[in-house]
This record gives structure tokens, C-alpha cells and sequence, in this order.
């Protein structure tokens, strides 16, 4: 059997009718940019989000450094994230020519650790973005109370975690603006690249119109800006699959009771921690090897077995290339939680379209290899 790791086609052709009649729309509507279907889509978006606004973007990495840029930080100011995120969090604090500064993540939920984050904060200390990792919130209350105490913008990245809430509060509810990414492999993803940025913030929304259509909200005026718009094709194709977030993530959470029912007594990996009362969506369904030397070991056996296994992300962001790229990017304290889930994170395949037989299938191969660990 062959378990692919998306399944984008199939979600496509599960309601082909209503995206293809939104592209038609776009397309005979003579407006492709900044026109009524993007109008409508982050007007759509806002609502769902319980936002006051959506600004539709060309990536999420954009809507994060806008939000930076937005709150006017920048060179000379630090920004407070985690290493074990995808890379785009600690390049958007560069692209906005501030400073990274890392600190560990929680051992359970690897989102941003709270207590971690108090000793990194200098006068310097401009934001923190906790990133609702995996598809699971950040402890957004506790992050909260540590900027309201310190005086720092609050930014959630939250590429991977669309629809997913905390029980008590939802995202974009205690910060100053939640991003998003619409790339394919996203919960809520188009056929191509595009993003958001929702914000109860009316001057924030202002600013990040104007940054992403060339510093202008007026023809003819400008002032520094930059060009990153959500193409309205795509808004037209977000529309629709908007409709079916909820669906799909309900989708997302069964296979992820059925892998964590049927994992269970496995010895040599871990499996997701859920938080009691938080909605997580499993964006991706990460697991952990007990020894670091396993994780190659076990991708290689469930892909040998045609499962399309994949790391996220295998390597931390202070070991990336370049480090810490002439900007002084720092760690503070030690952030062991974070090198750990590097070393040993195994992703199984997680999306709303797969088949009991497919996560029975995964369930088996993975026993299997458990079993033949000594
Ligand atoms: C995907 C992702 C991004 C970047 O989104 P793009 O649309 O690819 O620019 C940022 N942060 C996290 C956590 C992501 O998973």
C-alpha cells in the first residue's frame, strides 16, 4: 500500500464544482488584483476569524515581517521566538532587519515555553511571536501576561493552525496581529503561494494595506512599501475551501484519535501531546523517537514501506546555515527541548482526505518497526 503524505488532488476533486465556478467568476470578472474576490475573501476571512480585519498577502512569511514593520520594529530591536519552527518565523525577524533572539520550547506541546521567555527580555526586546505549532495554540494567556508586564507586541504565527482554538480564547483574540500562509501544504491552502494578517488593529491594518501595494493606498501616492498581494484566483479558490475548514479539521482530529489509539503501547516513540481543552487541528501528526539515532532509522523503514514519512523540522533554526546571519541572533538558556524535537521528529501522513485503511495501514508499519528495536 502507499500512503502519500497530502492529498491535495483528492481534496480538489471533492468540490471541483465550487472552486472551479469561483475561478470562472475571477476570471470573467476582468479584475485579478486587488479586485471584488479578494474583497469578499478577507471579508469572509475576518468574520471567521471573529477579527475586525484580514488583509489578504502574497505569503505568510510577508504578513509576519509586515506585522513587524507595521508595529514599527526593526534594526536595533529583538524579537522572542523558538528554534523548532519552520524557518520563515526567524526569516521574516531578519527580512525586517530586527533580531532573533531563541528560547526553548515546552518538552509537551514544543510551542514557545512561557517561563523560558522572562530572562531574554533586554531593554531591546521589541515582540514576541509564539507559533502555534503543529496545529495546536501556543499558551497565548500566559504569553500575554508577560507582554502586557514588559510592554511588548505580541505576533501569532499561525501558519499551521487554522481553526484550532484555546478553549478560552481563539487566535488573533490576545495579540496585536495573527498571521497565516495559503501555500498547498497549509490546512486552509490555494493552488500556489499567498497568506494573511488578521488584526483587531485599525492602524495596523492600515499600514500593512499600504506596505503590500507599494507603500500605497492612493493612486499615485506612495510611501515605502513593497509588493505582496493575494492574487483575487486564489482568493476565489480560498473562498471556497473556506466553507470546509471546519470539516476538514474535525477530519484531521478523528485520524489523529485513530493513530493515538492505535499507537498507543508503542515503545520507542512518543506521540503528541494534546493540551486538555484546546482544539488541535494536527497540522502535522508529529511524533517522537526515544533516541535521536532512530529517526532517520524510522522514516527510512515507513517510506521503504511506501508511507510518505517526512521530518519537521530536523533542523533547528540556530543550526541553520549562516547563523545567525549578521544580525547577532542569539539563544538564551538552554534550549534542549528544542534540539531535542530536531533530532527526533517523525511526521506521519495527516490530512483530512486519507482512508481508515491508510492510517490503519501507518498504525501497522509503525508497530512493526517499534517491535524490532531492541
Ligand atoms: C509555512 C510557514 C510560514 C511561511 O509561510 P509561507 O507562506 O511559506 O511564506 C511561516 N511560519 C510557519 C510556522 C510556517 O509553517
Amino acid at each position: 500500500m502507499k500512503v502519500p503524505f497530502y492529498g491535495h488532488v483528492k481534496q480538489y476533486q471533492n468540490i471541483k464544482a465550487e472552486i472551479d465556478a469561483n475561478i470562472q467568476r475571477v476570471l470573467m470578472s476582468g479584475e485579478y488584483v486587488q479586485g471584488p474576490m479578494l474583497k469578499q475573501f478577507e471579508a469572509e476571512f475576518a468574520k471567521y476569524s471573529g477579527t475586525k480585519f484580514a488583509i489578504g498577502l502574497g505569503n505568510g512569511t510577508d504578513a509576519i515581517w509586515m506585522a513587524l514593520m507595521a508595529l514599527g520594529i526593526g534594526p536595533g530591536d529583538e524579537v522572542i521566538t523558538h528554534p523548532n519552527t519552520f524557518f520563515a518565523t526567524a526569516e521574516a525577524i531578519w527580512i525586517a532587519g530586527a533580531t532573533a533572539v531563541f528560547v526553548d520550547c515546552c518538552p509537551k506541546t514544543k510551542c514557545i515555553d512561557p517561563a523560558k521567555i522572562e530572562a531574554a527580555i533586554t531593554p531591546k526586546t521589541k515582540a514576541i511571536i509564539p507559533v502555534h505549532l503543529y496545529g495546536q495554540c501556543a499558551d497565548m494567556p500566559a504569553i500575554k501576561k508577560i507582554a502586557d508586564k514588559h510592554k511588548l507586541k505580541l505576533i501569532e504565527d499561525n501558519a499551521q493552525a487554522i481553526d484550532a482554538n484555546g478553549g478560552s480564547f481563539r487566535i488573533g483574540e490576545l495579540s496585536d496581529a495573527a498571521t497565516t500562509s495559503f501555500i498547498i501544504q497549509k490546512n486552509l491552502g490555494t493552488f500556489g503561494d499567498s497568506g494573511a494578517l488578521v488584526t483587531n488593529n485599525a492602524d495596523i491594518d492600515a499600514r500593512v494595506r499600504q506596505l503590500r501595494n507599494h507603500g500605497s493606498n492612493k493612486r499615485n501616492v506612495h510611501s515605502f512599501g513593497f509588493n505582496s498581494r493575494l492574487d483575487d484566483i486564489h482568493a476565489g479558490i480560498l473562498s471556497a475551501k473556506l466553507k470546509h475548514i471546519t470539516e476538514w479539521s474535525d477530519l484531521r482530529r478523528k485520524w489523529a484519535a485513530r493513530y493515538t489509539a492505535g499507537l498507543k503501547g508503542a515503545k520507542n516513540f512518543t506521540l503528541p501531546y494534546q493540551v486538555p481543552g484546546y482544539r488541535h487541528v494536527f497540522h502535522l501528526y508529529a511524533i517522537e523517537t526515544k533516541k535521536t539515532e532512530q529517526r532517520d532509522a524510522m522514516v527510512k523503514f515507513l517510506v521503504d514501506n511506501g508511507i510518505d514519512a517526512k521530518t519537521h523540522y530536523s533542523i533547528a533554526i540556530h543550526k541553520q546555515e549562516g547563523y545567525p546571519w549578521g544580525k547577532g541572533a542569539r539563544i538564551v538558556g538552554s534550549v534542549a527541548n528544542a534540539e531535542h524535537n530536531a533530532a527526533t521528529c517523525v511526521s506521519l501522513p495527516m490530512f483530512p482526505e486519507l482512508t481508515a485503511e491508510e492510517v490503519d495501514y501507518v498504525i501497522a508499519k509503525s508497530l512493526e518497526w517499534d517491535k524490532a528495536q531492541k
